[in-house]
């Protein structure tokens, strides 16, 4: 058997992984870079956060063509989709992007290694693949397998009937019901895909919100948007199981005492992701995993074992690509003695639906549940030119400040473009602003964005356009 010696081993070339593996060969590291899939990226490249956004922005620009151009003179007769094109492009992108990762790895010295990885002690890690057992040394290895899809037990996913996201970015037609099991972002944009192409979508939900790491006001109005593009919502319902009668499916659902059931061609699956630890040699090596299966680290990334780190959503923390990035890179600029730092009260979250939802920080309630004394100031797009102008002004901006103080605490909003728009929220938390910082910063006219200064302003009662 070959053996390998390196400074830094990463399992795992998702957006945790590479993006640590590329800061670590900056750094001079001599670093190897392992996953078991042949298309480097992880989940978010391959199979998440850049298929289900070119499957948005596809379905958006048919949903305007369908519902929304003839109101601006532009008359399209008969706009159709064909699905298998779409898909293409779809692949398209997400080949450019997992081999652009190939070529960004390769271009810095990374060795990139095909094969599934697991610990072997000493610092020691094998890597086996199709070509046989491969053994690496290094004096740090990193972790960022990433995590997986959660199935419900009474409910299999069988890829025909019951998906997952995996299935739910590649259907090759449109199916006539789609059920969605869970209101969190990654089934509110798969149910926005579908339902655009003309789907009919519920969303069935155990909690009383989709949405819920948003503050209710923000939810609801996104639920009332998304119930006007047609979506259905069951709220407070639990998930029972699914059933087959007369060549139909349904899924089944308890709410209030009652069984509910959904008729469905196909059921998505979207209640959450649970940490890869399988196969990685945890328990041979003695690596410590926290209540909820995730590997331990402290606050700089160390698990138990000496030259074991862990980064990404195989560890604590939101399950978000940005995230793991961040954690990457911190994690390698401190195992080369540097001030690696994540500051994880300014992690942006965003549902990309139509309008999107954005958040940073404490929302309202979170703020109050904390004990903390907030002024909250709100602007509505209607009141925003540019909105106006380009018929997006379905949206609210909610700015939260720290009562004595008047630190910028957290922005939640439902906006066309939130998840650019919450970047400038992002930078002013950074340098802990405050609301009067953030409405005294002068932002282009006319755009979107004046209305994040005007809800910042209406903090202090201040706001000139409401
Ligand atoms: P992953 O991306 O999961 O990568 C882990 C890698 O490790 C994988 O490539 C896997 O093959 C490899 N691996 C695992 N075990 C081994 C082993 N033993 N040996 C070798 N290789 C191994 N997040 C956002 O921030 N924004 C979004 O818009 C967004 N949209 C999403 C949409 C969907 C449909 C899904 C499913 C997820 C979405 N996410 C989004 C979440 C995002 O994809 C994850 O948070 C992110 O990918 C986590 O990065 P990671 O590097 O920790 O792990």
């Amino acid at each position: 058997m070959s053996e390998k010696t390196y400074d830094l081993i990463v399992i795992g070339a998702g957006p945790g992984g590479y993006v640590a593996a590329i800061r670590g060969a900056q750094l001079g590291l001599k670093t190897a870079l392992i996953d078991k899939e042949e298309k480097l990226g992880g989940t978010c490249l391959r199979v998440g956060c850049i298929p289900s956004k070119a499957l948005l922005h596809s379905t958006e620009q048919y949903h305007f063509l369908k519902e929304k151009s003839e109101a601006h003179g532009i008359k399209v007769d008969n706009a159709t989709v064909d699905v298998s094109t779409l898909m293409k492009r779809k692949d398209e992108v997400v080949n450019k992007l997992t081999g652009g990762v190939a070529m960004l790895t390769s271009k810095r010295g990374i060795d990139n290694i095909h094969g599934e990885a697991r610990l072997a002690g000493g610092g020691k890690v094998i890597v086996k693949s199709s070509k046989g057992d491969e053994n690496l040394t290094a004096k740090n290895i990193l972790i960022a397998t990433g995590s997986s899809i959660v199935e419900l037990p009474f409910l299999p996913v069988d890829g025909k009937t019951v998906v997952t996201s995996d299935h739910a970015i590649a259907f090759d037609s449109v199916p006539e019901k789609l059920v969605v099991v869970g209101g969190g972002a990654i089934g509110l944009e798969l149910g926005s895909v579908w339902a655009r192409l003309g789907s009919e979508v519920t969303v069935v939900e155990l909690l009383p919100q989709i949405a819920p790491t948003f503050d209710s006001d923000i939810s609801k109005l996104l639920q009332r948007l998304l119930k006007k593009q047609g979506l259905k919502f069951e709220l407070g319902a639990k998930v029972t199981g699914v059933k087959k009668e007369k060549n139909k499916h349904f899924l089944t659902a308890e709410k209030n005492g009652k069984e509910l059931t959904f008729e469905a061609d196909k059921i998505l699956c979207s209640v959450g992701r649970k940490p890869n630890t399988e196969g990685l040699g945890a328990a041979e090596v003695g690596l410590k995993l926290d209540e909820r299966g995730r590997v331990h680290v402290d606050d700089h990334f160390r698990t138990n074992i000496p030259g074991v780190f862990a980064i990404g959503d195989v560890v604590k923390g939101p399950m978000l690509a940005h995230k793991a990035e961040e954690e990457g890179v911190a994690c390698v600029e401190l195992i080369a003695g540097k001030a690696g730092h994540v500051n994880y009260d300014v992690i942006p979250n965003v549902v990309y639906t139509d309008p999107e939802v954005a958040s940073v920080g404490l929302g309202e309630e979170a703020a109050k549940e904390a004990g903390i004394a907030v002024n909250v100031g709100k602007f509505n797009l209607a009141a925003n030119g540019r909105a106006i102008a380009v018929d997006s002004t379905d949206g609210v901006i909610k700015v939260i400040a720290d009562k004595k103080t008047d630190r910028l605490l957290g922005v939640q909003m439902v906006a066309h473009g939130a998840s650019e728009l919450i970047a400038s929220a992002v930078a002013h938390m950074e340098y802990s602003g405050s609301a009067e910082d953030f409405g005294r910063t002068i932002h282009a006219h006319p755009t979107i964005s004046e209305s994040m200064k005007e809800a910042a302003l209406a903090v202090s009662g201040t706001s000139i356009h409401q």
